[in-house]
């Protein structure tokens, strides 16, 4: 299937960023700098606490809600986890699941991962499953046994329906926040990988149609670059999508 069949998808996540004032003062010029952008899936994780207002800034337009974590449970005592069925009351269509800082910090794993997006799919949330190998994997060449890993945990035992409510975002860990991005070839070279690696696990068709981003120090500079390999179909972006005008420079690479 050509990229030109898939939907290109553009999410911004903020991180441990914004207030909800904050919040609201930056999808409110978000809102208004892509108003005419068809053609691209927009979507904004903010954190938990400026979900609901965030929600409403979007009512009507062409922005998308996303959490940047879910817990796999969805209710009961479990302290300080935020549940599929609670993000999709606040609004969210997707969820950010395995980003290397969750693997890095809270002790997420491949496990957890796919217990995550199982309870994401069966709430309706389409999960964007974070994939990527650390420095020194890659330098060990390592980089397709990691990824391997990464894809076949975070997927293990779902339906062909239900991947294809997934987005796999293949962020290099050695490029996030650090301000070095995979060169487009790089980039491309991995994706193309993770698509042949769905064919395998699933099917051709299912792998055609599945949309994979690239995250790690995409900018306005380069997106229109790594956007233009013919098996990235979208960016998962981080400090760039803290600013309105970054991150929708980023929305309109084609442009
Ligand atoms: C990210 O948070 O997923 C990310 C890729 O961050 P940055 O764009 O800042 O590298």
């Amino acid at each position: 299937m050509e990229r030109t069949m898939r939907t290109p998808i553009i999410a911004g996540n903020w991180k441990l960023n914004k207030t909800v004032s904050e919040a609201i003062a930056l999808t409110t010029a978000l809102k208004a700098s892509v108003v005419d952008v068809n053609g691209v899936e927009i979507i904004v994780a903010p954190p938990f606490t400026a979900l609901a207002a965030v929600s409403d800034v979007i009512t009507d337009s062409n922005i998308r809600l996303s959490a940047q974590d879910v817990y796999s449970e969805d209710s009961g005592a479990f302290t300080g986890e935020v549940s599929a069925p609670m993000l999709k009351d606040v609004g969210c269509d997707y969820v950010i699941i395995g980003h290397s800082e969750r693997r890095q910090y809270f002790g997420e794993t491949n496990e957890s991962v796919n217990q995550k997006v199982k309870a994401a799919l069966a709430h309706g949330l389409k999960p964007i499953i974070c994939v990527g190998e650390l420095l020194e994997e890659r330098e060990a060449g390592r980089t397709e046994a990691v990824i391997e890993d990464h894809v076949t945990g975070g997927i293990a035992s779902l339906a062909a329906a239900e991947l294809l409510s997934c987005v796999i975002a293949y962020e290099p860990v050695w490029a996030i926040g650090t301000g070095k991005t995979a060169t487009p070839d790089q980039a491309q070279e991995v994706h193309n990988f993770i698509r042949g690696l769905l064919a395998k696990l699933s099917s051709a068709e299912v792998a055609s149609q599945i949309r994979i981003q690239y995250g790690g120090s995409v900018k306005p500079e380069n997106a229109s670059e790594l956007m233009a390999q013919p098996d990235v179909d979208g960016a998962l972006v981080g400090g760039a999508s803290l600013e309105a005008e970054s991150f929708a420079q980023i929305v309109k690479f084609d442009s």
